[in-house]
């Protein structure tokens, strides 16, 4: 399992509610909370098909020939699906709350939500599903926006264990439960067609915050749910 792990840099992990503070704080422009860059830094049409050509033309193929003359558009249009997480705040998709939640406490919890990622250090296809939960203190949201944050995480190039993390700090930020868990199953393209050829092969990674953390009846009652 070691090898399924991804090394990556402790980079710019922190919360918006962090960084927006640390910009007010410093007096300097607060962070954008898309996930885009600036517009202006965005590659023209032309560079990117340009660029797909060039890739072509690594795999020993002739991006000229018939069935190739039009993929660099494809790719460009498929990108924009792929990486539409680019696009929004997840966050965003939290706000709305409903208030009448009738005295429930209990866990809720959205199992299964399946995603399609892509690994930022081979640009494969990491596909696999996210199990939601969190324990509401007064409001709750609606179910689809859960599976909705999941989407807006995953479709960025990713590593698993920082959109475990983003996905449970975002609810955490904006719902303020009593408690958050998150745990992702997901097989890595980059393990399973290529480098050690590991079918079958699946990376296991959770973020749990608040009671679902600390609390061992509501831990092993998440965990239960989760595996059930
Ligand atoms: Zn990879």
């Amino acid at each position: 399992m070691d090898d399924a792990r991804h090394t990556h840099d402790a980079d710019c992990d922190g919360s918006w509610v962090e960084r927006e503070a640390l910009a007010r704080a410093a007096g300097t422009p607060l962070p954008r909370r898309g996930g885009r860059r600036p517009e202006a830094d965005l590659p023209e049409e032309d560079e990117v098909r340009a660029a797909v050509r060039t890739l072509i033309r690594w795999t020993g193929d002739n991006p000229d020939r018939e069935g190739l003359v039009d993929t660099p558009d494809r790719v460009m249009r498929s990108y924009r699906e792929m990486y539409a997480g680019y696009d929004v705040d997840p966050r965003e998709y939290l706000e709305r709350t409903f208030e009448e939640v009738g005295g429930y406490d209990e866990l809720i919890v959205l199992k299964d939500i399946r995603f399609v990622s892509v690994c930022e250090h081979h640009m494969l296809p990491v596909i696999g599903k996210a199990h939601v939960a969190y324990l509401p203190t007064d409001r709750v949201v609606g179910i689809s926006k859960l599976a909705r944050v999941v989407r807006g995480y995953a479709r960025r190039l990713q590593i698993q264990e920082k959109m475990t993390s983003e996905i449970a700090k975002a609810i955490q930020e904006v719902l303020q439960p009593q408690g958050v868990g998150v745990v992702i199953e997901a097989e890595h393209s980059c393990m399973t067609l290529r480098g050690v050829n590991a079918p079958g092969t699946s990376l296991t990674t959770s973020h749990l915050i608040g009671v679902i953390r600390d609390d061992g009846r509501t831990r092993e009652e998440f965990l239960r749910l989760v595996r059930g």
